[in-house]
Order: C-alpha cells, then sequence, then structure tokens
C-alpha cells in the first residue's frame, strides 16, 4: 500500500488519487501534481535540486506503481529578483527570464530529471490571475490600497490549516513579513503588486500592477487542472506563508478542497546550515561539474537521501558516491559480458525477486530510499558473491539488467550516461597478470602497482599467493 507523509494532517496516509479508490492503479485518472518551480533569475544551487530530484523520484515511483501522471512545474518568471537582475543588465524582462530558464532546463537534463507535462510561466498566466482576484473580491475577501490589491485574512476563517499555525498569534507580526506597511493587517499578503516606474506591469480588472508572489501558483494550478489536484511539493521553507496563502486564495474562491496531499522536501544544509543564494554558501551543478563531479554522482546523492531528512552536503561524501556507483558498473558490465548458454539459477531468479519486492516495500512506506537502495546493494552484492563461485549464465544477466533497469526507472543513476561501463574480457585480465609477474620478477614495483591499481579500479581484486595470483570481482 503507497502511503505519504501529509504536511497538512501531519499522518502517514494511504495515497488514493481522486478521492476514490478504485481495484488497481491503472484504474485512476492522471495523478494531478503540482510542484513549486525555480524562480529563474540565476543559476539554480543543488538545494533547489535536492528538492527537485525528489519531484522527480515521486514522479517516476508512481509511474513504477502503474499509476499515471499528470505534472505541472511553474517558473516564476516576474519577481522582485527578476526585474532586478533584467534592469542591471539593461534587457527586458522576458530576454533575462528566457536566459536562465533555458539553463535550468538544461540542468534538469543533466540529471536526468524527467521532463514533466505542463512548464507554464507566470507571465503567460495573468489572465487565470484576474479571474481569481476577480472571483476574491466579488466574495469581500480583497481591498485596495495605495494601488495594489491584499487579500483580507481576518475575513477567512480557515486560515493557518497546513502549517498549524494560529492566525491570531501572526497579528505580532513575529512571524511574518511586516514589510509592507499599507497592509491593514500584517498578515495580509498582496495578490496584485503596484508598480514602479522601471517596472513591467499588466492592465488587469484591479488595477495596473504585477504579481504577487503566491497568486501565481494558485492561478496556475486553476488554469492547468480547473479542480483539486492530488499532491503538491516543495521545500518546507515553502509551507509558511507560500502554500498558507496559496490554499486560502484557491478554497476562497473555489469552495472546493485545494490539494489532497502535501509532500515537503527538508533542506538540503551546508555547514548545518540550509543552501540558500542569500547565504552565499551555495554550489551550482556547474561548479561541482567544474570541480569534476559527474551529475550522476550529484544524482546519486541527492535521491538516496529521505527527502524528509536535512541532508549535510559535503565534497567528501560526494567524492564517496564513486565507489557504490562502480560497484553498480562492474555487475553491469560483468551481465553485459556473460556469454555463457544455460538455464536461470533459482538463486538468481530469487535475488531479483526480493530485490524488487523490498524495493516496492520501502518505496511504499513514504518514500524511504535509503531502505529501497539498501535492497538495490544487497542485489549488487549477491550478484558479485554468486558469480566469484559459479558464472552468471545469459539468462541470469538478462534477468539483473531487467531488474536494475526496473530500479533505473525510479533512481534514474544506474543506467544515467556517464555511467562507465567496464568492459575488460578474461583474456586482458590474464595478461596484464602475466605482465604484473614479470614485473614483480624484473623488481619493477612501479609498474605492477600500475596493473594492480589499474584492476582495481575497473572491479578486479587480485590475491597472491604462492600458487599464483588468482583473480574475482570485488
Ligand atoms: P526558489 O527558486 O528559491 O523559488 O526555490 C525552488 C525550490 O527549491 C523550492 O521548492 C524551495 O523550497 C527549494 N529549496 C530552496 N533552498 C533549498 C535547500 N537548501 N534545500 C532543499 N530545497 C530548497
Ligand atoms: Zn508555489
Amino acid at each position: 500500500m503507497l502511503s505519504f507523509y501529509n504536511t497538512q494532517t501531519r499522518k502517514i496516509e494511504e495515497f488514493i488519487p481522486g478521492g476514490e479508490r478504485k481495484q488497481s492503479t491503472n484504474d485512476y485518472n492522471p495523478v494531478k501534481i503540482y510542484s513549486c518551480g525555480p524562480t529563474v533569475y540565476g543559476y539554480a544551487h543543488i538545494g533547489n535540486f535536492r528538492t527537485f530530484v525528489f519531484n522527480d523520484i515521486l514522479r517516476r515511483y508512481l509511474k513504477f506503481r502503474g499509476y499515471k501522471v499528470d505534472h505541472t512545474m511553474n517558473i516564476t518568471d516576474v519577481d522582485d529578483k527578476t526585474i532586478r537582475g533584467a534592469n542591471e543588465k539593461g534587457i527586458t524582462l522576458n530576454q533575462y527570464t528566457q536566459h536562465y530558464t533555458e539553463i535550468f532546463f538544461k540542468d534538469l537534463k543533466l540529471l536526468n530529471i524527467e521532463e514533466v507535462e505542463h512548464y507554464p510561466r507566470a507571465t503567460d498566466s495573468i489572465e487565470s490571475m484576474n479571474e481569481l482576484i476577480k472571483k476574491l473580491t466579488k466574495k469581500g475577501l480583497t481591498y485596495n490600497k495605495d494601488g495594489s490589491t491584499y487579500f483580507a485574512i481576518s475575513k477567512y476563517a480557515d486560515y493557518g490549516k497546513l502549517s498549524h499555525i494560529d492566525s491570531e498569534s501572526i497579528k505580532t507580526g513575529t512571524r511574518y513579513d511586516t514589510d509592507e506597511y499599507t497592509k491593514d493587517d500584517v498578515r495580509d499578503f498582496a495578490l496584485w503588486k503596484a508598480v514602479q516606474n522601471d517596472e513591467p506591469g499588466w492592465q488587469i480588472e484591479c488595477g495596473y500592477g504585477r504579481p504577487g508572489w503566491h497568486i501565481e501558483c494558485s492561478a496556475m494550478i486553476r488554469k492547468v487542472y480547473n479542480s483539486t489536484i492530488d499532491i503538491h511539493t516543495g521545500g518546507v521553507d515553502l509551507i509558511f506563508p507560500h502554500h498558507e496563502n496559496e490554499i486560502a486564495q484557491s478554497e476562497a474562491a473555489y469552495n472546493e478542497q485545494f490539494v489532497r496531499y502535501w509532500l515537503h522536501a527538508e533542506h538540503l544544509l551546508v555547514d548545518n546550515s540550509k543552501m540558500s543564494k542569500s547565504k552565499g554558501n551555495f554550489y551550482t551543478l556547474h561548479d561541482l561539474i567544474e570541480k569534476d563531479f559527474s551529475p550522476r554522482a550529484i544524482r546519486f546523492l541527492l535521491s538516496t537521501a529521505h527527502y524528509r531528512k536535512q541532508f549535510n552536503f559535503t565534497l567528501e561524501n560526494l567524492k564517496n558516491a564513486s565507489q557504490p556507483l562502480s560497484r553498480i558498473d562492474n555487475v553491469i558490465a560483468l551481465s553485459k559480458n556473460s556469454k555463457i548458454e544455460g538455464p536461470l539459477s533459482d538463486y538468481i531468479s530469487d535475488i531479483c525477486e526480493s530485490c524488487i519486492s523490498g524495493f516496492t516495500e520501502a518505496m511504499d512506506s513514504d518514500l524511504n530510499v535509503a531502505k529501497a537502495s539498501a535492497s538495490l546493494f544487497d542485489l549488487i552484492t549477491r550478484v558479485n558473491k554468486y558469480n566469484s563461485d559459479n558464472q552468471l549464465s545469459k539468462k541470469d544477466a538478462d534477468l539483473i539488467l531487467e531488474t536494475l533497469r526496473q530500479i533505473d526507472s525510479v533512481f534514474g543513476f544506474i543506467f544515467m550516461e556517464d555511467t562507465k561501463v567496464i568492459d575488460i574480457s578474461e583474456e586482458e585480465i590474464n595478461k596484464l597478470i602475466e605482465e604484473r609477474l614479470t614485473a614483480r620478477q624484473n623488481k619493477d614495483y612501479k609498474r605492477s602497482d600500475q596493473i594492480r591499481d589499474y584492476l582495481a579500479e575497473n572491479g578486479i581484486i587480485l590475491e597472491d599467493s604462492k600458487d599464483g595470483t588468482r583473480w574475482k570481482k570485488s
């Protein structure tokens, strides 16, 4: 049974898309997922990518379980930061955000993050924002001050149900952004903002201005789905006030549940503090690639840490990712090289089956990736062990590769492009062992060590004894 931790109810809940149980996962309408996307004013950092990789694992796992998905990620292409950036560069907002949107899409590809079905941009969704503000105004939930339109929280009784924040206590202003002094009440937030001279603006029915931050997501969700959605995701920093405000706007305007399951990813930390642009403690994907780390290692690291646990990022743990990845590569190479005819062994068939069932059980439990990857590495270890005593038949190898492919449809780092598949034949290994023996007889220890290291990098371990040198796969 697939279940998720729902931030709103603070409980692990069985996942039932559409709110009504069906016979099989196949029978459900596509699962409607919305993920808050990037603000495109610079390179996203790998803290952001932690959340985006989590979205990807969620989406892929739903498909693995047989659900169809209909997934949206918005692009925030108008806010203080994008406007400031475009003005500083002396280019239009559109030119500026287009540039960073393209970089963002390239980064998603590099990390093997699947394309989703919809990528609406805030500036293409102005009409939907107009509709939403009009509905709220008709219900008497908005007011206009100094050219901006605000949502009046005091008139909305349900405020605070996601973050469990007592709406009265927000009045003190201690947990709320109190920058906008023109508001009637510190809790209120701008739906539509008056623009300064050098800012871009749009004429809608409540006035000339630009979108407030929260209205964008509510409007885009309405535009794409026009109904309650199943899952809404984002980083935990968005729970309050962003998602709380999204709920207030959407439920007040449309009188129906906005979201069934709220899933939030914990932060990626550096030296135990949140990775963020404002703190300057961030790495972009490109920073890490320049340091010679592979996108595959980065994906591995980001996808094997549970999304509800904070994760402290270090270059050291990124370095350490290469070892488990090369263990996977060795099994892939071993399986691809198998040419032996023969039956499928019961042992291999059993370990493949228990790998998939262990993986599924773990992922069903609120996407427990740590446990799920333990199932994967259990398979890897057992195949290596089996292979050192027996030889994998072609049928065994095919089943192993098929099992890895299934797991990879979720994890995405197993067969990822920069996989270094080691293709070293037995003939080559034996030749190198001979060469190493000659080098040792000639006291050329440098060469003999070189050969040992080269073979080790390729997953071949040498064992010297008085009877000669034996080799096995690591
Ligand atoms: P932004 O571009 O700032 O709007 O953020 C895009 C997404 O990244 C949001 O879902 C944020 O919650 C998330 N995010 C920002 N910083 C981090 C971090 N250090 N760790 C994990 N997710 C983050
Ligand atoms: Zn959002």
